[in-house]
């Protein structure tokens, strides 16, 4: 039964009634039953069963497409699925050889949804490109996704194995392995940071990949980094292409949308950039304390009223013009305007071991991977807001975290200093790594006191390293807009580039790198644009420079 919207209801609870509807709906809509059994050892009532129940079941208050069943490990069930180990969630046997070791909780919720709702409808909704690569598949393929309820990248991987598993059920089987749940398998495949798929046992991906990236990895078995789409993609004619989906360009989409701008946001990793891996905010305005990934769903629900988002799609090249040609992934634009919202990535600390160890001990986001060091010695490099707010984290999740820090003073906000002394994190002054060291996996840190000279090996498990971020302008380089000493977009004061037509906002301008200033560079960017498209300042220069 549709729920009914009163007035008089708070604005969250209008949603949730909303979002209902619109799940109702979308079971409504599918045309096969989805069959959930549940495999659990004989007394298992661990956090994930009971959490694999409780989803299951609020799902079913939703729909009567899912019927669920729950087996022990010793029944002839499990022998028929060739399921040794619970709990174990597999999903329309029948159909498909997908299994989920874990619980749909957290940011796995939405990818359970998604494979419900694929499961449903008995169809991968790959891209053409993907299905074209997936029909010449010719030998098994055996999928493994690691995956983490904190990790916000994860989804996407996640969604990439179920498409690839729904869409050649004959060669294709999938493991979702949560790495709380099964960190035995975790520490099997020396999978230490997530998501990280294999495929046969051979790891075809670390990080999010986009969709095609990852089924060509998939059918190559080795990880691959780019995907060039065929020459006849579709072609889409807009007025305005956002590149990147953090909130510099969440905030453009709505504001340019809402001037009557014909806009698409597109956005080749998790919406929300840094923000998504920020574990708390506490100075943007309205939300004394936020969750990061909390503050972008918000901000991704607001943007999708009105703009059209492309995720999971990278953009290849721009090519300026009258009218400016992008060619991404999956398709091809034809665009009046184009800004550049492509925020910044994570500095590396260079040093010996770091990249061998990347995943292997060493990693870049605290709220994805510290679940996987619960209990464990780890070191947070940096001394600025990140490293702080992430070390406070790493320390609430019961990781035993101490900060290492280059001088004797800490770069980050005096409010959240105090907070890390609160939280009792120890901190090496004016110290620094020089080498990460290990065999499969971290094991030890080289560290040097720059003050009194001396050098000394520590037992690590881990490395985190939150020492800044350095503008992502490869694109902006490759289509020759300007960029400052610095290597950010140079840009006036209006956002606008060197190049008529293409405008910056955001971590990439440089200054203040904070979610409400660029939150404030992409709304005025877009009132630019909107200007610029009434009255294109390109052209009025042009004249002038004639005259
Ligand atoms: P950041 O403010 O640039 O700080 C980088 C830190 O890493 C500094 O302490 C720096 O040391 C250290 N560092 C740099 N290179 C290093 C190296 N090679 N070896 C060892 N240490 C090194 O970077 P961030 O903390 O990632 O923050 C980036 C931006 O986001 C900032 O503008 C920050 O304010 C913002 N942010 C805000 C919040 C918040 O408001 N809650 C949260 C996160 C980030 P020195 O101090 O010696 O230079």
């Amino acid at each position: 039964m549709q729920q009914q919207y009163d007035p008089g209801m708070n604005p969250a609870g209008a949603n949730e009634i909303a979002f209902m509807n619109q799940l109702r709906s979308t079971f409504d809509q599918l045309p096969n039953d989805i069959d959930l059994y549940l495999f659990t050892a004989p007394g298992m009532d661990d956090v994930f069963a009971q959490s694999i129940r409780q989803v299951v079941r609020a799902f079913r208050e939703v729909t009567d497409k899912i019927r669920f069943r729950e087996f022990g490990l010793d029944h002839d069930m499990a022998h028929t699925y060739g399921v040794t180990e619970g709990p174990t969630l597999l999903v329309s046997p029948e159909q498909y050889n997908i299994s989920w070791m874990g619980a749909p909780m957290g940011e796995e919720g939405r990818t359970f949804l998604e494979l419900l709702i694929f499961a449903g409808l008995g169809r991968s909704n790959l891209s053409e490109q993907s299905k074209k690569m997936m029909a010449r598949l010719d030998a098994p393929r055996e999928i493994k996704v690691f995956v983490s309820p904190t990790c916000p990248y994860c989804p996407q991987e996640a969604v990439n194995g179920i498409q690839a598993a729904i869409e050649r059920p004959d060669l294709v089987s999938l493991e979702l392995i949560d790495i709380q749940c099964r960190p035995d398998l975790a520490d099997q495949y020396q999978a230490h940071s997530v998501p990280q798929a294999y495929a046969n046992d051979v790891l075809i991906g670390k990080g999010a990949q986009q969709e095609e990236v990852f089924i060509s990895s998939m059918l190559a078995l080795e990880a691959q980094t780019i995907f060039i789409p065929d020459s006849d993609a579709e072609l889409v004619e807009t007025d305005l292409v956002v590149v990147g989906g953090g909130p510099a360009g969440l905030s453009a989409g709505i504001y340019a949308e809402r001037s009557g701008i014909k806009t698409v946001v597109v956005e080749r990793d998790a919406l929300g950039g840094q923000v998504a891996t920020t574990p708390i905010v506490e100075n943007y305005p309205g939300f004394p304390q936020i969750g990061g990934k909390t503050l972008v769903d918000i901000m991704v629900t607001h943007a999708l009223q009105y703009v059209q988002i492309f995720k999971g799609e990278e953009v290849l090249s721009i090519e300026p013009g009258d009218l400016i040609e992008v060619k991404t992934t999956r398709r091809r634009f034809k665009t009046k305007t184009l800004l550049l919202a492509t925020g910044a990535s994570h500095v590396h600390l260079g040093v010996p071991g770091e990249e061998r160890f990347s995943g292997r001990g060493v990693s870049y986001c605290a709220t994805c991977d510290g679940p996987l060091f619960k209990g464990r010695k780890v070191f947070m490099v940096g001394g600025g807001n990140s490293a702080v707010t992430e070390a406070m984290h790493l320390k609430h999740q019961g990781v035993d975290v101490t900060l290492v820090h280059r001088r004797d003073t800490l770069r980050a906000q005096e409010v959240l200093v105090h907070q890390l002394k609160e939280a009792g994190v120890p901190i090496l002054w004016n110290t620094e790594i020089k080498a990460i060291l290990g065999e499969e996996k971290v094991n030890k840190v080289e560290v040097f006191n720059n003050q009194s000279g001396e050098t000394a090996t520590l037992d690590a498990d881990g490395v985190f390293i939150a020492i800044g971020y350095t503008p992502t302008v490869e694109l902006a380089r490759k289509a020759g807009v300007e960029l400052t000493e610095e290597g950010y977009i140079q840009h006036d004061d209006k956002h606008r580039t060197n190049i008529p037509g293409i405008y910056s906002a955001g971590d990439v301008e440089g200054g203040y790198k904070q979610i409400v200033t660029a939150t404030g560079q992409g709304s005025s960017a877009a009132m630019t644009i909107f200007e610029d498209l009434i009255n294109p300042y390109w052209k009025e220069k042009a004249a002038l420079e004639s005259a």
